[in-house]
């Protein structure tokens, strides 16, 4: 088989193919560093690849299969892992000049889980600085672009861990999502991006944004790979405070049920807050269509209404920038990576950190540390902070009554397929706006995916949302492999296989 053919393979497809013997990890390893090699100069992928990494634990799979080991199902199937992911002596900056240099002492707990299981990392993926962004254009060490349309943004903040999977540079990677970073990505790019159940995922070693957000999951071209690869990473860490105690519902088995096609008796719920008015007529015209084809299947449409929605941007906007300021506040110059010397005076504490905090911290950063320690203030903490929480648990009861009517929930992901580069870069609310369908889910700690949904009227990707209830991640999967194989039969092909091919370097 050729290169080429290796990186076009479904990870489930690579795997049986490794277990059977008809192709080694090395080779699957070096096909998709070849094709880094000859596309990232032009998409921007990754800020650091590992090809030594990788392929060194390509070997040690490939000698422990020979021996005749027992190896995990993805064992040999290569990743790309968020750069906010901490990975032992390789660099993580977050996207930001502050972690420049940085070498990580320790491993986060999910790529001690990648690597127990032999995943090799190729290399670490492009995002927003600190993953606060839509468009990945907030990173410092440049954009990501949409291999769809090169002057299109990727989506943020994990544009190029969606970036990496949709040009075929990996078959899986990592991504992070405190209000979208997952499945926004997911849905501009046409790859499926999961964001577990809150505590469904270790957060020990992600760098954190928002803590009481933040939630680490798959990024992949079907939602079989997604299943297979929240496995892996998934589950009770001891290392993390906020982990769920208790084993993960059957996601494989969910996604191949799912694959059937059949949802008989499944009640889907359509959400009118997330929807209408502001999304683009394309996007509102394939959700209509696939919502035909879940009927068809056999699921029971209801209309939900979560009324408080109207207000997930707004309290998220005050929750996110109030942990992120105090998360944030770690970076002073002393104890990693960037320090910049003061030249206005001496260099005492408070001027190294001035300085290093100046250079370090990008514009977005600063913005929303100014935000969240205005709404965190004495004065102010009851009127915003105080005012957000009490929004948030009115969105969890809003998702506890829709959860009485239906077993899952759908929306469009994003308002729109992906815009160009640049424009949106100077109006942060424009940008904002990007994750109105997608927030309420973090803000509540349920689960969501997206799902490839077909092409808007110009052309590019967009999604389709399914939540579901905390904990109850399997529906996800069964309801989006159902979606996926109905899609499928219908375009007759991926969606993938319709962005234009790359010029190879
Ligand atoms: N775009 C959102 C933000 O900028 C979401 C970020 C994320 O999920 N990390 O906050």
């Amino acid at each position: 088989m050729s290169a080429t053919d290796l990186t076009r393979l479904t990870a489930a497809d690579l795997a049986g193919r490794l277990a059977a013997g008809e192709v080694s990890s090395v080779e699957a390893t070096q096909a998709h560093l070849d094709r880094i090699a000859a596309v990232d100069g032009a998409v921007h992928a990754f800020l650091h690849v590992d090809a030594e990494g990788a392929l060194a634990t390509a070997r040690d799979v490939d000698a422990r299969r020979a021996a005749g080991e027992d190896l995990h199902a993805l064992a040999g199937v290569p990743i790309a892992v968020k750069d906010i992911v901490v990975t032992r002596g390789l660099p993580t900056t977050a996207g930001s000049r502050i972690l420049e240099g940085w070498l990580p002492p320790y491993d986060a707990t999910i790529t001690t889980r990648l690597r127990e299981a032999g995943l090799p990392i190729l290399g670490k993926t492009n995002m927003d600085e600190f993953a606060m962004g839509s468009s990945t254009e907030h990173s410092a060490f440049g954009n990501t672009h949409n291999p769809w349309d090169l002057d299109r943004i990727p989506g943020g903040s994990g544009g190029g861990s969606a970036a990496a999977v949709a040009a075929y540079e990996a078959p899986l990677a990592i991504g992070t999502d405190t209000g979208g970073s997952i499945r926004q990505p997911g849905a501009v790019t046409g790859t499926v991006g999961v964001k577990p159940t809150y505590g469904g995922v270790s957060r020990y070693g992600l760098i954190a944004l928002a803590s009481s957000l933040d939630q680490a999951g798959p990024v992949t071209r079907t939602v079989l790979d997604s299943a297979l690869l929240h496995e892996v990473i998934g589950g009770h860490d001891p290392r993390d405070s906020t982990s769920i105690p208790e084993p993960l519902p059957a996601l494989v088995d969910a996604a191949r049920r799912g694959a059937s096609g059949d949802l008989t008796g499944v009640r889907v719920g359509v959400v009118t807050e997330l929807g209408g008015e502001g999304y683009q007529a394309g996007v509102r015209a394939r959700f209509e269509e696939s919502l035909e084809l879940l009927r068809g299947a056999g699921a029971e449409i209801v209309e939900v209404s979560c009324p408080h929605f109207t207000y997930a941007l707004g309290a998220y906007y005050l929750i996110l920038p109030s942990e992120a300021s105090s998360n944030l506040a770690k970076f002073d110059g002393m104890r990693f990576g960037l320090r910049v010397e003061p030249t206005d005076g001496p260099a005492t504490a408070e001027r190294v950190m001035a300085a290093t905090r100046g250079a370090g911290f990008g514009d977005e950063v600063k913005r929303r540390i100014i935000l969240g320690t205005y709404a965190l203030s004495a004065g102010y903490y009851d009127a915003y902070y105080g005012s957000a929480q009490k929004v948030r648990t009115l969105i969890q009861r809003d998702f506890a009554a829709a959860f009485a009517q239906a077993d899952v929930l759908v929306s469009p992901t994003a308002p729109t397929t992906a815009f160009r580069l640049g424009e949106k870069l100077d109006d942060p609310l424009a940008m904002y706006l990007n994750d109105v369908a997608t927030i309420p889910a973090n803000l509540a700690g349920v689960p969501g995916m997206s799902v490839p949904n077909g092409l808007s009227d110009d052309g590019l990707p967009v999604g389709l949302q399914i939540l579901a209830p905390a904990k109850a991640d399997d529906r996800l999967y069964r309801v989006g492999a159902a979606l996926e194989t109905l899609l499928e039969k219908t375009w007759g092909a991926p969606l993938l296989s319709r962005a234009p091919e790359l010029e190879t370097a």
